[in-house]
C-alpha cells in the first residue's frame, strides 16, 4: 500500500467538533500547505459564545455521564478501544497530519500516530492503578488522601507535532475522569478533530471531548479564562505562556501546566563516540526542520574535537533534501509558514551581523514551499541572538570549551531549561554533569525521547511549569483532597 496521497483530494473534517458532531461556521482562517505554499482550505473561528457552549457541554457530560464515577477499569476499557481505533485508522490520521503540518507522512504514521495510540493506552493503565491512599494517622482516626478530577480541563496545543501534542493533553485528562475542551493550532487542526470523532466512536460519552478551532487571542483566551475550566494545559511559546498566566490572573487563580520554549544545549566531550554524537546532534536539529521544543540547538564541544565534530555534523546536514509532506519518501520537513521562515532569516542575519560565521546553510532551499537549509553558525558568544533566542528552525550554533566548568557555564541558558544532551564515555562525569545541568531532561549519549512515556517531560525556568507524560501528568490531571475522620 502506498502512503503518498494527493492533498487536494483528501477528505477533511469540517468545522469544530462539539457534542459529538461537526459544527460548521463561516470560513475565517486560511490553512496553507507549507510543503508548497498553496492554500488548502479555511476553518471557522470559535468565538467566546461557542467556547462557552463547548465547555458547558463538557462539564455537564463529565458530571452526568458517569465518566468520573464509573469503575476506573471501565474508563480504561473505553480508552483502549479508542487507541485500537486509532491504530485501525492510522493511515488516514497520518495523512490528515501531513496535509497541512510539517510532518512527513511516513514519520507521522510510524512515529506520531503510533505514539498517540500508545499514550492513550499508557494513561488508561493508570486509571485503576493509581489513586487515593489511606494516610497513617492515629488509630482513633482515619485519614484519606483523595484524588479527584478537575471537571473540565482546557487544553491548547501547538502546530509542530499536532497529534502527539493532542495525545499528551487528552490521554491523562480523560483517564483521570475529566472532560476536556481542546484547541489545536489554527494551522494544523485536522488530526485532532478526527481523534475526537474516533473517541465518540470508541464509546466515550458524546460531548466529553470537544474541539474548538480558532486563534489564541479570541478562542484560546476564552478557554483559559472560562470559569468552568478547572485547569489549563498549554503547550506553545514562552511568550504565549506568559500571556496566558496574565489572562488567568486577571480573572482568578487556576492551576496550569505550561510546556514552553527551549534553547537546549548538546555538550560533547573529546572522549565521546564522535560518529554517534555527530549523527545525534544533526538529527536533533534537522528533525522536523528544528521545529521541536527540545531541538538541540546549541552545540557545545570540547575544543580539541570541535572542528572535526562540526565537519561530521555538516556532512549529515548536507544530505537533507526538501520534499512534500504527502510523499512517503520525504524525510526533511518544510518550515510551517512564510512568517516563520522570515523569522529564521531575520535571526540568522542578525547573528551574522554580530559576528557569527556561517559553516553551512544560512539560506532557503530551492523548492516550492518554505524550506530552510540546515545551518551551523560558529564563532558565537552567549550574547549572540542565535544563542540567546529560540529560532524554532534548523539552526545550530557552535561554541567550544576547555574545562567541565566552562562547559556547564555555556550550557546554562539565562532563561530556558528544557532539555540537555551530554556525550561522554566517562560515567562519573556524565552523572556529575547531569546533576549540574539546569534542565527538566538530560539525555546522555543520545538525544531525544524514545518511547519512554514513564519519564515526565517539562521545563526548568521559563521553559515551563508542571509535567507532561509519566505518573506526574496523570496526577497533574487530578486535584488532591484530604479527609480526616475521628472514629
Ligand atoms: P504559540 O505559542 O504561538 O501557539 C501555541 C498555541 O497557543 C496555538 O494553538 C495558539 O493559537 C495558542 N495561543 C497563542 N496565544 C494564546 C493566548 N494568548 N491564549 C491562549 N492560546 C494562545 O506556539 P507555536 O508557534 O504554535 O509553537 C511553537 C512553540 O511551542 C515553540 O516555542 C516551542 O518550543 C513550543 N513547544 C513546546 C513544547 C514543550 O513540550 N515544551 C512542545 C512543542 C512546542
Amino acid at each position: 500500500m502506498t502512503l503518498s496521497f494527493d492533498p487536494a483530494a483528501l477528505r477533511l473534517p469540517k468545522g469544530h467538533y462539539v457534542d459529538g458532531q461537526y459544527v460548521e461556521g463561516a470560513d475565517a482562517l486560511e490553512i496553507v500547505r507549507p510543503s508548497d505554499g498553496q492554500a488548502l482550505s479555511a476553518i471557522p473561528l470559535a468565538d467566546a459564545g461557542l467556547v462557552d457552549e463547548a465547555i458547558r457541554i463538557s462539564a455537564k457530560v463529565q458530571k452526568e455521564s458517569g465518566w468520573a464515577d464509573c469503575m476506573p477499569r471501565e474508563r480504561a476499557r473505553v480508552l483502549r478501544r479508542w487507541a485500537d481505533l486509532i491504530d485501525e485508522e492510522a493511515v488516514y490520521l497520518a495523512q490528515l497530519e501531513a496535509v497541512c503540518s510539517t510532518r512527513p507522512v511516513t514519520q507521522a504514521l510510524q512515529g506520531d500516530v503510533v505514539n498517540c495510540a500508545d499514550h492513550i493506552r499508557f494513561f488508561a493503565e493508570f486509571a485503576d492503578k493509581e489513586g487515593g491512599v489511606v494516610a497513617p494517622t492515629a488509630s482513633s482516626q482515619m485519614g484519606m488522601i483523595l484524588h479527584e478530577p478537575y471537571g473540565v480541563i482546557g487544553a491548547i496545543a501547538p502546530w509542530n507535532v499536532p497529534i502527539s501534542m493532542a495525545a499528551w493533553k487528552l490521554a491523562p485528562a480523560l483517564a483521570a475522569g475529566n472532560g476536556i475542551v481542546i484547541k489545536p493550532s489554527e494551522m494544523t487542526p485536522y488530526s485532532t478533530l478526527y481523534l475526537a470523532e474516533l473517541a465518540v466512536r470508541a464509546g466515550l460519552p458524546k460531548g466529553l471531548v470537544n474541539v474548538v478551532l480558532g486563534d489564541g487571542p479570541v478562542t484560546g483566551c476564552a478557554i483559559t479564562t472560562h470559569p468552568l475550566t478547572g485547569k489549563v494545559s498549554f503547550t506553545g511559546s514562552t511568550r504565549a505562556g506568559a500571556q496566558i498566566m496574565a489572562d488567568i490572573a486577571r480573572t482568578g487563580i487556576k492551576p496550569m501546566t505550561l510546556e514552553l520554549g527551549g534553547k537546549s544545549p548538546q555538550v560533547v566531550f573529546a572522549d565521546a563516540d564522535l560518529d554517534l554524537a555527530a549523527a545525534s546532534v544533526a538529527r536533533s536539529i534537522t528533525g522536523n526542520a528544528g521545529q521541536v521544543c527540545v531541538a538541540g540547538s546549541r552545540l557545545i564541544a570540547e575544543k580539541s574535537i570541535a572542528e572535526e565534530l562540526m565537519a561530521k555534523i555538516a556532512e549529515h546536514m548536507l544530505k537533507m533534501a526538501p520534499g512534500k509532506t504527502w510523499d512517503e519518501k520525504t524525510v526533511y520537513s518544510p518550515i510551517i509558514s512564510e512568517t516563520q521562515i522570515q523569522r529564521i532569516e531575520t535571526l540568522v542575519d542578525a547573528a551574522r551581523a554580530e559576528g557569527a560565521e556561517l559553516v553551512t546553510g544560512g539560506c532557503r532551499m530551492e523548492a516550492e514551499g518554505y524550506f530552510y537549509a540546515p545551518t551551523i553558525l560558529a564563532g558565537v558568544d552567549e550574547d549572540n541572538p542565535a544563542v540567546r533566542e529560540e529560532v524554532f528552525g534548523p539552526v545550530l550554533t557552535a561554541q567550544s570549551f576547555e574545562s567541565e566548568e566552562e562547559a556547564c557555564a555555556l550550557a546554562t541558558h539565562p532563561t530556558y531549561g528544557l532539555a540537555s544532551g551530554l556525550f561522554t564515555r566517562d560515567l562519573s562525569r556524565a552523572i556529575r554533569m547531569s546533576r549540574k545541568l539546569e534542565a527538566g531532561t538530560v539525555w546522555v549519549n543520545r538525544y531525544g525521547r524514545s518511547r519512554d512515556m514513564i519519564l515526565p517531560t517539562g521545563g526548568y525556568k521559563s521553559s515551563g511549569l508542571g509535567k507532561d507524560l509519566g505518573r506526574e501528568a496523570y496526577l497533574g490531571a487530578l486535584r488532591t483532597k484530604s479527609v480526616l475522620i475521628d472514629l
